[in-house]
């Protein structure tokens, strides 16, 4: 159950604006979220597990001002009266939901940068589906039943894993070789180079790239290095390495960066404007940061086969720019975007409609 937005509103109602604090859980792309909304003068908090994460000494223009301990991110709610009481939002990224739960994050009483309906229509690959259809945005094939698997598919499960334990079969035997322990889906195995596009939608700005509501920004573009796919073929082609059960995995270890073709860049555009203009009707619109998954094929044709709904850590390339976003505001990561956008909202009073 998603917490109300009038209680949301409630709360923003009685925050000192003037005194917002930005607070996310340290990990994922926290170090660029405090960096960004340091630059933009907010007050930070890091919500840690255990104890205070060494690793911010090492990196002391990103390091919160002050942190919340939690024996488990679960517990989140315990700290609500603190965290309303500083003015907090919290900003969602990769980990968020994934460590607090869905059911907890979507209902609980701490503001939230953006939709948090989102939540159900990411979270179930059905209904992402159901979504990007809507948006006419082409995806790979689904195959509905394992039985049908009739050209090499990926078997991936539902939720933000960062392809772990995602596995290829080109027929049934070899897809019941793995069988699947937890809600699955199959897709066409789409061959072809991949880029993971950084979108950012505002509802509260009217200049820039104008689409049907707000304006829209890429700010950067990477490709994930992935372990073992990306570099198994050093040890030898699959079908041998299978026959000494080393099977290709999808474990996200890092990221490049990337710059996609110039001539596809209005593609992308349309698909990241379809995508939000979907999301609008469907759930009343994501906001933020949002990265589009898509495999380009040598017909050049785009397949988006997953939309991350938030931050993603492929941005932690960009913190200084990327030559995406050098062209809109020198230094401007995603991190500080997301900042801008809550210091807009405070200056044009509009905090209840990218919070919620
Ligand atoms: P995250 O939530 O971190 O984005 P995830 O667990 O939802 O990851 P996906 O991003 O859907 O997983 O997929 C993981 C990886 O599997 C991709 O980065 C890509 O390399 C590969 N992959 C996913 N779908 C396809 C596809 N249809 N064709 C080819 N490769 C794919």
């Amino acid at each position: 159950m998603v917490i109300k937005k009038e209680k949301i509103d409630k709360i923003l109602e009685g925050y000192n604006k003037k005194d917002i604090t930005i607070a996310t859980l340290c990990s994922h792309s926290s170090l660029q979220i405090f960096y960004g909304a340091k630059k933009e003068g907010f007050k930070t908090v890091g919500i840690a597990k255990k104890e205070v994460p060494r690793f911010y000494d090492a990196f002391p223009l990103s390091k919160p001002d002050s942190f919340i301990i939690l024996d488990d991110y679960k517990n989140i709610t315990e700290q609500s009266d603190e965290l309303l009481a500083r003015n907090t939002v919290l900003i969602p990224h990769g980990s968020v939901v994934e460590y607090i739960g869905s059911d907890i994050y979507e209902n609980m009483n701490i503001p939230v940068f953006g939709n948090r309906n989102v939540i159900g229509w990411e979270s179930n690959r059905d209904m992402e589906r159901k979504w990007l259809r809507h948006g006419n945005i082409p995806m790979p094939e689904k195959v509905a039943n394992p039985e049908d698997i009739k050209f090499p598919v990926i078997v991936k499960y539902y939720g933000a894993k960062g392809g772990k334990g995602f596995f290829i079969a080109k027929n049934y035997d070899e897809f019941m070789k793995f069988k699947p322990s937890a809600p699955f889906t199959i897709q066409e195995y789409v061959v072809g180079t991949r880029y993971y596009v950084h979108f950012f939608w505002s509802p509260i700005t009217d200049d820039g790239y104008r689409i049907s509501r707000g304006s829209l920004q890429m700010l950067g573009m990477d490709r994930r290095d992935e372990a073992n796919i990306d570099e198994m073929y050093k040890l030898g082609s699959q079908e041998y390495l299978r026959t000494l059960d080393v099977n290709p995995t999808f474990v996200v270890t890092g990221n490049v960066p990337v710059v996609l073709r110039e001539s596809l860049l209005q593609k992308m555009f349309d698909y990241g404007e379809r995508c939000i203009d979907a999301s609008v009707e469907l759930f009343g619109g994501l906001i933020g940061p949002f990265c589009l998954e898509t495999i380009v094929t040598d017909k050049l044709e785009i397949k988006v086969f997953e939309i991350s709904t938030r931050i993603v850590a492929g941005t932690n390339l960009f913190i200084s720019g990327s030559p995406y976003s050098d062209m809109i505001e020198k230094d401007l990561s995603m991190g500080r975007r997301i900042a801008m956008e809550i210091k807009k909202g405070v200056e044009l009073n509009k905090l209840s409609e990218i919070i919620t």
